[in-house]
């Protein structure tokens, strides 16, 4: 891919880049307070939905194009860079005639490939170059997440960015949306060269966790936060528990620790080769456990046995747990891992069977 730089003339390029400004546009006032309080605070773009994607109907479903008139109105009387979610084909259209900067795919839309299409072609016809910032997907679909950007990219977008807001879960717990800081990673892995923004206000769901997110996405070399900031939070028509007034964010953004990476010391170097070393052992030692695997699987075979024994697996599952968890580990981690082991061993024990 062909990229150009989505910092915008004006805008600092230091990391991180941040967008910042509330769920929702509600009121002209609220709009215009919240992004001068903003700009007092240095930011220098301001985000804010006109369009809101409920998940039930009934809920504040935005302003709609009179919200555009709005932030039209904090670009020329502020200076700052505006910018709105846009999920069809009319939204682009709406949002470009109103002069606003950049554009975002929300993550309901991102999970569609054709409402990504429409959006692809809506943007081809007005002609507008971006930035466009592609949310992940609400499910932890790497592919689809891919498959947007390709689709906006291939409409002659080159100013393009990503946006990690968190994927849905069915068990929510800590956070509103789970992180998965895996998926992100393995996409900057795959797509160096797209800026990557973390959206800690919707993966947190909570207004405490929009500083330890926030530093946690810095340590992970990301370049940028999009985070929701509301003259008065607590009366948000949208998404309150997340959202924190300009002087918080200000706090928040100043007391982080950016930390250069492209420094690799001899040290760090050493480290690596350390960590390199030590997954070569664990890959030999995983291999091992697989032929093991396969000798029980033809143990039972020859007896006659069904290849899973839940009762040896969930003795396993908790003495290891247990284990890990006093080594410093965490028990979360140590399931998934075991889970996974588990599941090749059976893997190759039913191949055995087959043979
Ligand atoms: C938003 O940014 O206000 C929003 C609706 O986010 P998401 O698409 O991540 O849910
Ligand atoms: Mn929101």
């Amino acid at each position: 891919m062909e990229l150009e730089s989505i910092i915008l003339p004006g805008v600092s390029a230091q990391r991180p880049l941040v967008i910042a400004g509330p769920c929702s546009a509600e009121t002209e006032e609220q709009v215009f307070t919240t992004a001068q309080a903003l700009a007092k605070k240095d930011i220098r773009i301001f985000r804010a939905g006109v369009w809101k994607p409920r998940t039930k109907p009934g809920g504040f479903e935005g302003v709609g194009t009179e919200g555009l008139v709005w932030l039209n109105r904090v670009k020329k009387e502020l200076g700052l860079y505006v910018s709105t979610e846009v999920a069809t084909k009319s939204h682009v259209i709406e949002a470009v005639k109103h002069g606003i900067d950049i554009l975002w795919i929300g993550a309901r839309t991102s999970a569609n490939p054709f409402a990504v299409q429409e959006i692809a072609d809506a943007l081809r016809i007005t002609g507008f170059s971006g930035p466009v910032l592609i949310k992940n997907p609400v499910n932890p679909d790497l592919e689809l997440w891919i498959g947007a950007i390709e689709r906006i990219y291939n409409a002659g977008i080159t100013k393009i960015g990503l946006i990690h807001r968190g994927f849905s879960s069915y068990d929510k717990k800590l956070y509103r949306n789970l992180p998965q800081w895996h998926i992100p990673i393995e996409l900057k892995r795959r797509l160096p060269n797209l800026p990557l923004l973390v959206d800690p206000s919707h993966i947190g769901g909570k207004r405490e966790l929009i500083a330890p997110l926030s530093q946690q996405a810095m340590d992970l070399n990301y370049d940028g936060l999009i985070i929701e900031s509301h003259c008065d939070p607590d009366k948000a028509w949208s998404d309150k528990e997340q959202q924190i007034t300009p002087d918080i964010l200000s706090y928040i953004l100043n007391t982080l620790v950016i930390r250069d990476t492209k420094q690799t010391t001899e040290s760090l170097n050493e480290l690596r080769q350390q960590i390199d070393q030590i997954d070569d052992e664990l890959l030999a030692i995983l291999a091992k456990r697989m032929r093991v695997s396969q000798e029980i699987g033809q143990y039972k075979k020859e007896h006659n046995m069904p290849v899973l024994q839940t009762v040896r697996y969930d003795e396993i599952l908790d003495k290891r747990i247990k284990q890990a968890e006093s080594m410093g580990m965490g028990t979360a981690f140590m399931k998934e891992v075991l889970e996974a082991i588990h599941e090749e061993s059976i893997h190759q024990q039913i191949e055995v069977l087959n043979k």
